[in-house]
């Protein structure tokens, strides 16, 4: 799908990868562009609704008003995420299963709560472009949707169900013509993993093939563009870690 004109919606749309797509279609000549974020300032010339993901309710209502305002929505950026880390249980006690489902309820709930509600609106839209395309789905997936390093129970669970998702949404929302595609980056330098120590960035680093450098939101939105464009490329998943396979654990164990 040719983004000029189109509606774009970018979740967590306010900074790091997603802020880098939001700036990209609007560069690239989407017509709109929204984030739906919990607070804070949109990139440049990005429109911005207050939504939490993880609450169906609030999205219904988003997304309701982004359809009002502007008309529909034809591509998705499924974005919004959080971090965490805890081991299911330690010789200290049993893991903390409320922070384990505030994960879920943020990165595989919310993805579900946007997808329902926009892939309906997607639904009505007149076809486009040769192949009469009604709408692009891309969801942040991520290198743990393949397999979580030690303390990462939570975030894999929510990133492997969301791979596995596309294909299954691409399934369901195909005789609409609506593509769903996922990216699954790598460590990439934004505000979720600026908390983490250099060393143990370095040591993530050093695992990838090449290059040994982390991820840019620009890199991110490269491949969003590229997975919005190309129409033959639906239910895929593309990794985007500079060939890194991460090992059981770091040196710095789950990083906590
Ligand atoms: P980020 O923290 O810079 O951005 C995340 C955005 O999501 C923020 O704007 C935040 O406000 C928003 N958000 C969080 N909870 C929300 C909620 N309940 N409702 C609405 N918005 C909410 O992080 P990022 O690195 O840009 O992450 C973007 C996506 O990429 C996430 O899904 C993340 O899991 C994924 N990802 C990141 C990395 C990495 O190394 N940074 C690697 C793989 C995957």
């Amino acid at each position: 799908m040719d983004p000029r004109g189109k509606v774009a919606v970018v979740t967590g749309g306010n900074s790091g990868l997603g802020a880098a797509v939001a700036a990209r279609l609007l560069a690239d000549g989407a017509r709109v562009v929204v984030s739906l974020d919990l607070a804070g300032d949109p990139p440049a010339g990005a429109d911005f609704f207050a939504c939490d993901v993880s609450d169906a309710a609030s999205v219904k209502v988003a997304v309701a008003e982004v359809c009002a305002e502007h008309g529909t929505v034809h591509i998705l950026i499924n974005n919004a995420g959080i971090g965490g880390l805890g081991a299911i249980a330690t010789a200290e006690g049993p893991g903390d299963v409320a922070a384990f489902a505030k994960v879920i309820g943020v990165n595989l709930l919310g993805a579900v709560n946007v997808a329902a509600e926009v892939a309906y609106a997607m639904i009505y839209n007149e076809p486009s472009g040769p192949d009469g395309e009604r709408g692009v789905i891309i969801n942040s997936c991520s290198i743990a949707s393949f397999g979580g390093q030690e303390g990462m129970g939570a975030y894999t669970a929510a990133k492997a169900a969301l791979k596995e998702l596309t294909l299954v949404w691409a399934r369901d929302l195909s005789r609409y013509n609506i593509r769903v595609n996922g990216v699954a980056p790598g460590f990439m330098a934004t505000p979720m993993v600026a908390f983490l120590p250099p060393d143990f960035v370095s040591e993530l680093l050093d695992g990838n093939e090449f290059p040994k450098r982390a991820g840019t939101g620009e890199d991110f939105a490269a491949a969003v563009d590229f997975l919005i464009r190309n129409v033959l490329v639906n239910a895929e998943v593309l990794r985007l870690d500079g060939g890194a396979r991460p090992p059981a654990r770091t040196q710095f164990g789950s990083g906590q």
